[in-house]
This record gives C-alpha cells, structure tokens and sequence, in this order.
C-alpha cells in the first residue's frame, strides 16, 4: 500500500483492483457484497494511512474513472479518479472559476467529496451541485443532489458501502489568467505554510472549534518531535512527515504522542482527520 498512499507506508493488500469501467466497478462490488469480503476504496492516498500489516481483503482504486467534462450550463463534471492536478489545469485552461481553493488539495475527486475537503473559507460542500454514488446492491449509480448530501467537517455521510463515482461542480465563467493567477496565490501560499514537498498524508487531526491543531501541537513543544523516521514537521505541526524509512507504527505513535500531550496540556481531545486502514503485523 506504500505505493498507493502519499506518506509511502504500509503492508501489503491481499487484492488491488483497478476497474476500468462503472460496469466493472458494479459487479466488484456485488462481488464483495455477495460473499462478503472485506474492502476499502482508495482515491489518491492523501489522507490515508496503512498499518505495516497491510490490507486483508480487497482494495478498491478508481484511477482508471478518471473522465472530465465541462457541460454547456456551466458545471464540471469529474469522474471520482480524476486527480485534483488535472481537474484544476483544465478549469485555468478552460477559463472556469470555483475550484480554485482546491488546487493544492492532493487527491482524486472521490476523496476531495468523502472529505469535504476544502480550506477555512470555502469546502466542496459550496461548489458541489450533485454526486453519483453505487451501491454494492445497484447495478446504476444513484444521483444525490446537493440538498440530498449531509456534509459535515472533513466528512459526508453516505449510505453505507456507497462508492462515489464522479461529481459535478458548479463553477462560472472567466479570463483563464485570471483563474491561473487566483490558483497560483493558493498553491504560494500553500508552498510558506505546508510541508508540501515531503513525504506526508495531510492534516493528522480535525481543527477543533475554535482553534487550530496545528496550533496546539506547537504549543506542547512537539514541532520536529520524532518517531524514528517519522517527523512533526517543522513548518506545520498537524503534518507528520516521512523523512525515508518510516514504518506505520512510528507515525502513529507519534500521532498518539501528540494526542496524549495536547489532551494532558490543555485538556483538549484531538480528533483524527486522517483515516487509519489495515492491520498490525
Ligand atoms: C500536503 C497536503 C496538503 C493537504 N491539504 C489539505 C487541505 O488544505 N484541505 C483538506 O481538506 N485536505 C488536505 N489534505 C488532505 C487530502 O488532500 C484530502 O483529504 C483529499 O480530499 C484526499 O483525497 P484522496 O483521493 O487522496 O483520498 P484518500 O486518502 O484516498 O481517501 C480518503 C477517504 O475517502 C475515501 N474515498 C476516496 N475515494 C472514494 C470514493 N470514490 N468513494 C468512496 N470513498 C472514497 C477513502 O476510503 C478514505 O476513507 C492535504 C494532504 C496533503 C498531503
């Protein structure tokens, strides 16, 4: 799984599969609901991180559904694979305005929904106009509408199983400069505030109310504190970087640390944004 996760850390999957149409990703998930066999679906890895002993059962990757489309009434469409690289460029490139806050949110379009990922001023919960999702028992995807879906901080709350399949934007017309220069802000900025050019999956923990993670993990001193080859970064304290030869058990030791100390310090109880799969060895 150190290949299809961005700290680069993780055990062996029993099964990966890639389908490559919504067809076959309909009868993998019949597949597994008729057995039922353990699976986990996997976007870009950006906020995932795998046990050392990997996955028992199956892996779902979605690379292959990666197709983007702009509709003639001003929406994106993006299939859930579609990276957050390429769905950015061809909104500069075709001059549409929206996603911009978006374009150094690393993942896929499948991620980016399930997290509502966003920034503090703007989430996909604001530009999302619909989804569709499957179901391990439907063979057609289902379309929720915006006023259907129940976003939450870094989360959606879908039925249970449910795969998302592609999005649809709502963005609006502009000078394809302009869309360039507003993105490029946001990736500076990115590039002052973020370990962005290391080895990590993200934010280890939701901003509590009011506050920052990020902010409280600083104030315990734990900035650069180290796990073996895992690493609170020194330049955003909720990142936690692989600085080679990391295992799983390190980062999460770490993020215990950070957990325990926060929690001891200032009495506040940190929740993971991270997702956390897989098994001990
Ligand atoms: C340097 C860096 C900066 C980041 N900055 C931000 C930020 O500013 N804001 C922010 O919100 N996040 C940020 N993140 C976290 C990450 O980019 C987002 O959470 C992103 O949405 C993850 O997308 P992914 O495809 O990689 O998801 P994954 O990590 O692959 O998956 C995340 C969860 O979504 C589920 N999932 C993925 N695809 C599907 C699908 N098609 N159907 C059903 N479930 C699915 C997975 O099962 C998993 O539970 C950052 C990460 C990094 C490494």
């Amino acid at each position: 799984m150190a290949r299809l996760t961005s700290l680069r850390i993780g055990g062996l999957a029993d099964v990966v599969v890639r389908p490559e149409s919504r067809e076959e990703l309909a009868a993998v998930l019949a597949l597994v609901e008729a057995r039922p066999l353990p699976h986990y679906v996997v976007g870009g890895g950006f906020n995932t991180i795998v046990r050392d002993g990997g996955i028992r059962g199956l892996v779902v990757h979605l690379g292959a559904l990666r197709a983007v489309r702009f509709t003639g009434d001003g929406s994106v469409e993006a299939e859930a694979g579609a990276t957050h690289a390429t769905v950015t460029r061809l909104c500069a490139e075709h001059g549409r305005a929206g996603l911009e806050f978006a374009v150094g949110i690393p993942g896929t379009v499948g991620g980016w929904i399930v997290m509502n990922a966003g920034i503090v001023e703007r989430e996909m919960k604001d530009v999302v106009e619909s989804i569709e999702v499957l179901l391990p028992e439907g063979r057609n995807p289902l379309q929720l509408s915006r006023d259907e879906l129940r976003f939450r901080y870094r989360a959606l709350d879908l039925p249970r199983g449910a795969v998302v399949v592609s999005a649809r934007f709502r963005t609006s017309p502009d000078d394809p400069a302009e869309v360039q220069e507003r993105m490029r802000a946001h990736l500076e900025h990115r590039r002052r505030t973020q370990p962005v050019d290391r080895l990590t999956c993200g934010s280890v923990f939701k901003n509590p109310e009011g506050d920052h993670a990020g902010r409280l993990i600083e104030a315990a001193g734990l900035k650069g504190a180290r796990v073996g080859d895992a690493e609170i970064s020194t330049v955003h304290a909720n990142f936690i970087v692989n600085r080679g030869r990391a295992a799983a058990s390190d980062v999460l030791r770490l993020i215990e640390r950070a957990h325990s100390e926060v929690l001891r310090r200032f009495g506040v109880d940190l929740e993971p944004e991270v997702h956390v799969l897989g098994e001990e060895p």
